[in-house]
């Protein structure tokens, strides 16, 4: 198969149809119509195998969880995703990889009404780099740098299951193999919530995706608004599996450093937090109030009962050396 007909048959057709693309793959450059719109959201990530996930991930979940780290970035920006492109390099083109990749990465294209406009397609070792582009109203944008003290730090949906996967895909742990299927559904099609920012961005100070683990992400947004924030650990959102497997000495540490959750994290100000839960309430994505933001630059864990919490390691390393 040509490369040309390579693309014309697994590319030229993903995602939604969408009214302001104006010339989409085909040409030399895709043409969108951005007449009523005016800031653009952009962001682009690349996903390498073995190292962004692990070499026997499916064709349809590499085209799913490419696609839904970069909406995962839009949704921490408050920004309504429209177009991306996608630069792929392939060790040899395979129909039936190049079919479930499509479809995987099309069908979370059509669920956020996003449409795939052009790319760029070599021979390599796998890797997958999207880019995104987005709207955002200037006055609703998400920035990491505008927590304020006193603000409530919430997340969506439960931290650490991605970092349980991925552990017992290395087989530091031993899962039943139900519970397995579960967690490695959450690191291979991790739910972008950007439903969720753009129904709460106009509540929301300031906002991250959650890529690296709780500890790393919120201290961004600490470091770029000048605060620090008193977390509650045990008030952290984890899955029933995460909650059977993790009784070890440290049990929060993937929920904290695991990475890979694509959850929000977000800052509510004292005086939307009513609203903002009335409004969490009436999306089907569960929200969690987890601490505070305080004076200072300190990241602390307590229990209720005052108990401070330390973590072993403060991010997880995906793919050590010796286990790749
Ligand atoms: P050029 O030589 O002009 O760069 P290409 O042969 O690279 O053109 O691509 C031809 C057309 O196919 C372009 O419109 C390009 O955007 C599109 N395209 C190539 N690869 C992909 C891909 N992986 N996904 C989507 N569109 C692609
Ligand atoms: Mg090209």
């Amino acid at each position: 198969m040509s490369e040309f007909s390579l693309i014309e048959k697994y590319f030229s057709d993903i995602g939604q149809k969408r009214q302001d693309v104006l010339l989409s793959v085909g040409d030399d450059a895709a043409i969108v119509d951005v007449e009523n719109l005016k800031q653009l959201a952009i962001s682009v990530d690349t996903l390498i195998a073995g190292v962004h996930f692990p070499e026997n991930t499916s064709a349809y979940d590499i085209g799913w969880k490419s696609l839904a780290v970069n909406l995962s970035d839009m949704a921490a920006m408050g920004a309504q995703p429209c177009w991306v492109t996608l630069a792929i390099a392939l060790p040899k083109p395979e129909q039936r990889w190049l079919e479930q990749f499509s479809q995987g990465f099309s069908e979370l294209a059509k669920k956020n009404n996003v449409q795939l406009i052009g790319g760029d397609t070599t021979r390599g070792t796998l890797s997958v780099t999207v880019q995104i582009i987005g709207h955002v109203e200037s006055e609703q944008i998400l920035k990491r740098s505008n927590a304020k003290v006193g603000d409530r730090i919430f997340v969506t949906g439960n931290l650490g299951d991605a970092g349980l996967a991925l552990q017992s895909y290395l087989k530091n742990i031993s899962l039943s193999e139900s519970d397995h299927e579960n967690v490695y559904a959450r690191l291979n099609r991790p739910e972008p919530r950007v439903a969720f920012a753009l129904a709460q961005k106009h509540l929301i100070n300031a906002a991250i995706d959650i890529s690296d683990g709780l500890y790393a992400d919120l201290a961004h947004i600490l470091k770029a608004s000048s605060v620090g924030a008193d977390i509650q650990f045990d008030q952290i959102p984890l899955s029933e599996t995460y909650q059977k497997y993790l009784v070890d000495h440290k049990p929060y540490d993937l929920a904290l450093a695991g990475g890979d959750d694509y959850e929000l994290c977000v800052t509510v100000p004292e005086c939307h937090v009513e609203e903002f839960r009335a409004n969490a309430k009436l999306t089907d994505c569960k929200c969690t109030e987890i601490g505070s933001i305080v004076e200072g630059d300190k990241l602390s864990f307590w229990d209720k009962f005052g108990n401070n919490y330390t973590l072993q390691s403060q991010a997880y390393d995906h793919f050590p050396k010796d286990k790749r």
